[in-house]
């Protein structure tokens, strides 16, 4: 049996409610054979980079532990895509989810469709962000830390979503989620 490997995975949307495409597939991913999601990150909104013209995004990060060598969960990880009605128009375009595989443990992989760490993150405020969520210590082999790399790049453009707690909600159980909810 393969050994397990923590892996981040960025999740994006910018279409027809993005919030709940979102929250839909951090469900969806921990459905994935093999596949465990041990932290989700809040939900942050972040202006479009590269295509302008276009809503703003939802963006977060899952932290995962899978047995799924990384192919295999970049195909779940499309299927996904697929369901959430997800079509390649424009590249950087508007898109009802977009999921990357941003780190899968310490591996470097190149390869025809499968780039990781994915090659843009280290520059990325609205990965960078929430990928520190869920994993403090990050490290994005050949970049360095994720900490310094968002210390370098500043977090202008994405704001954390606040979900407000509901009325009458004690503090201490509305500080328990990490995701916000
Ligand atoms: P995009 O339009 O950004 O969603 O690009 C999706 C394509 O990027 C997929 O069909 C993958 O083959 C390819 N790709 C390369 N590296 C990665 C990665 N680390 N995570 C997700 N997709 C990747």
């Amino acid at each position: 049996m393969s050994a397990t490997v923590t892996a981040v995975v960025a999740l994006g949307s910018n279409l027809d409610d993005p919030q709940a495409h979102v929250r839909r597939a951090f469900a969806e991913i921990a459905e994935l054979p093999q596949t465990w999601v041990t932290a989700r990150s809040p939900l942050y909104r972040t202006q479009p980079v590269g295509y302008a013209d276009q809503p703003a995004f939802v963006n977060a990060c899952a932290r995962l532990e899978t047995r799924l060598a990384p192919r295999a969960l970049l195909e779940g990880l499309l299927a996904i895509e697929r369901a959430h009605g997800r079509v390649r128009a424009i590249p950087n375009g508007p898109r009802t989810l977009d999921l990357d595989i941003v780190l899968y443990g310490e591996s470097v992989i190149d390869e025809p469709g499968l780039a990781v760490p994915h090659p843009r993150a280290h520059e990325r405020a609205f990965v960078l962000a929430p990928l520190l969520d869920v994993w403090p210590q990050a490290e994005i082999p050949g970049k360095g830390s994720a900490a310094d790399l968002l210390r370098k790049i500043g977090s202008e453009g994405i704001v954390r979503i606040v979900v407000p707690a509901k009325a009458g909600t004690p503090m201490d159980s509305r500080l328990r989620g990490n995701d916000g909810t």
